[in-house]
């Protein structure tokens, strides 16, 4: 499937804003409901098995996009540390992104710790 135009505007903005390059993208249709994503620092690269759900989709990919930023800040240090949830809140947080906290949060659960912290950090901001 070709990347949403939407997932294309934020991606060129956010990079611009974090002064990371555009990392390269491939977008999938997963017959299911919620999306799942994958970041490769070896090749730049996002993926993203797009499920039926906007709102998922942007989740996932905004999860990606955080992975990348985080990769390069760290110059290949992976994981879902507290400086990865700290910039994956702060685009959850941009209003532009269209992402609602509660469900990025709930989305979270599974990283929950790490998801729980960075939300409260936000939140006090
Ligand atoms: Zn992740």
């Amino acid at each position: 499937m070709k990347q949403p135009a939407w997932a294309t505007r934020q991606l060129e903005r956010i990079c611009q804003e974090y002064e990371v390059p555009v990392p390269t993208t491939k977008w999938t249709r997963k017959q299911r409901y919620s999306s799942s994503g994958r970041y490769r620092f070896i090749d730049n690269s996002i993926s993203v098995n797009a499920g039926s759900d906007t709102k998922d989709q942007r989740v996932t990919f905004l999860h990606e996009v955080a992975h990348h930023i985080h990769r390069i800040r760290t110059k290949g240090t992976g994981g879902h540390t507290a400086l990865f949830w700290d910039i994956a809140f702060e685009l959850f947080h941009d209003k532009r992104n269209r992402v609602k906290k509660k469900y990025a949060l709930d989305r979270s659960a599974r990283y929950k710790q790490g998801a729980l912290k960075a939300y409260a950090r936000k939140k006090l901001n």
